[in-house]
């Protein structure tokens, strides 16, 4: 089966180099960098050279030439990318506060990527494709969690796979609609990349063994759970467990080591390797990525992520 697509949010991120409140006292800035969560996942796919895909739009100018370029240079196919002559390219700006929380400034409403929606190059895509990955932050958006629906039903139907990262803001209290997409995905899912309480609340339960026994009674095979600098585990249907250490590095822009983690995660898992090398690699990804500043910067090739493995101690 063919290549794995992931559909959703293409922008640029500006960040603040300097730690504090807002962005009144914060110079200087720097970037445009590319991003948007499906996008750094589908960038790190690439960059590890699983067959990759991208569905999105951008905005025909600068900040989306950026994002193509940086994709095309990294072997994501964005034949399914439109360029939206009307509406630009989101952008976003981003400083960390000494808590490690963030503050944001968003431009991204009227942007090219809330409104692309089904074409024929997305349908030719579809049509090839053996994996979709599906993040929670794209169901908020009206546009993509349409061509969303309609790309896991025509990816499924053909015998590709599906996973989810829940990936839903903790603080954002979502639509009805939303709640009831996600968890029809969920139910669908072949495997699931939740970080903290995003185990059950994809479950709907409380407590991780009753949220893991719900989501594979579901059909789930397979549930690989994020723990930032504590690492990860991957459960699998059969009841099996592993637990990969996190690697000992400093952080200096957390932004992306999810989105990292999954891109490499499911790229290995395509390439037919096991749960653990699988698991280690997306462990390297996740943590090479916190240690260079921009939300995709620190995503690694094979050999870069072989060179960070053997050079890097794990807790
Ligand atoms: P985000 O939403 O910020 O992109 P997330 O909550 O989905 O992230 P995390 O658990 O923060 O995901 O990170 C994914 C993986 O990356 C972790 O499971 C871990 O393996 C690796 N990782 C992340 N942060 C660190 C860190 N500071 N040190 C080492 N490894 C890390």
């Amino acid at each position: 089966l063919g290549p794995t697509v992931c559909v959703g949010e293409i922008l640029v991120e500006i960040v603040a180099t300097t730690i504090g409140d807002g962005f009144r006292t914060a110079q200087p800035l720097v970037g445009p960098y590319p991003s948007g969560a499906p996008a750094i996942f589908i960038d790190q796919c690439g960059r590890l050279g699983g067959r990759a895909a991208m569905i999105g739009a951008v905005g025909d100018d600068d900040f989306g030439q950026l994002n193509l370029d940086r994709l095309r240079a990294d072997g994501v196919d964005v034949s399914a990318v439109a360029v939206d002559r009307q509406f630009p390219t989101g952008s976003a700006f981003v400083r960390y506060r000494a808590s490690g929380a963030r503050d944001f400034v968003y431009n991204i409403a009227t942007s090219a990527a809330s409104r692309f929606g089904w074409s024929d190059a997305v349908e030719a895509l579809v049509r090839r494709a053996g994996h979709i990955h599906v993040m929670g932050t794209a169901l908020s958006m009206p546009s993509a969690a349409a061509v969303i629906a309609r790309a896991v039903e025509i990816i499924k139907a053909r015998g590709g796979t599906l996973s989810v990262d829940p990936n839903l803001r903790k603080e954002l209290q979502l639509d009805v609609g939303v709640e009831r997409q996600f968890a029809e995905l969920v139910a669908k899912a072949d495997l699931l990349l939740p970080s903290g309480d995003e185990l059950e609340r994809a479950a709907g339960v409380e407590g991780e063994a009753a949220a893991l026994e719900k989501l594979f009674a579901l059909g789930v095979a397979e549930i690989v759970l994020k723990r930032g600098a504590n690492g990860a585990t991957c459960f699998s249907r059969d009841g099996s467990r592993l637990d990969a250490a996190a690697f000992v590095v400093t952080e200096v822009d957390p932004t992306g080591a999810g989105d990292c983690f999954g891109g490499a995660y499911v790229a290995c898992r395509r390439l037919g390797m096991g749960a653990e090398q699988a698991l280690t690699y997306a462990a390297a990804a996740g943590a090479r990525n916190v240690t260079v500043r921009g939300p995709m910067e620190g995503a690694g090739t094979r050999a870069e992520l072989d060179a960070f493995i053997a050079a890097t101690p794990r807790r």
